[in-house]
């Protein structure tokens, strides 16, 4: 994998980790949705955490994820130094320019009654239709 700055380890667990509910720990305080990610930590009991959750180790680079209609995205501009993003398909959702961090094929295809239409790209490993001649649709699909 052509990641720089995440080993194949923490990025393992971010794929499979769960992003957007709140923290069990932080419950009574606000900001208190589990939406950060560290890179640095190893075996966090839970590891999506909240704003309070990591407040000790300022060296360590922190990673936001965002919902977007049912997916989970990654801000193009929180990722040089961290994820190689070269190939995966990027969006724009309300100006911000994003990547896929799961697979879509995990999430029902039409949300918003969009229709399939024939694609002219499609990522080589879930041939899922993309808009660009990229080659991946998401992070998991790179990985
Ligand atoms: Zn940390
Ligand atoms: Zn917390
Ligand atoms: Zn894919």
């Amino acid at each position: 994998m052509a990641a720089v700055g995440i080993g194949a380890d923490r990025m393992a667990t971010l794929l499979c980790s769960e992003f957007g509910h709140p923290c069990a720990v932080h419950y009574d305080l606000r900001k208190n949705m589990c939406v950060y990610f560290c890179l640095d930590c190893q075996g966090l009991n839970e590891e999506a955490i909240c704003f309070h959750c990591h407040v000790d180790n300022t060296s360590h680079r922190i990673l936001q994820v965002r919902k977007a209609s049912l997916s989970e995205v990654l801000r193009v501009v929180d990722l040089p130094g961290v994820i190689d993003i070269t190939g995966i398909q990027i969006y724009s959702i309300n100006g911000i320019r994003v990547i896929h961090l799961i697979k879509r094929s995990c999430v029902a295809y039409s949300p918003l009654g969009l229709k399939r239409r024939p694609q002219r790209f499609a990522c080589v490993v879930c041939n899922r239709g993309l808009k660009d001649a990229v080659r991946f649709c998401s992070v998991q699909c790179k990985v």
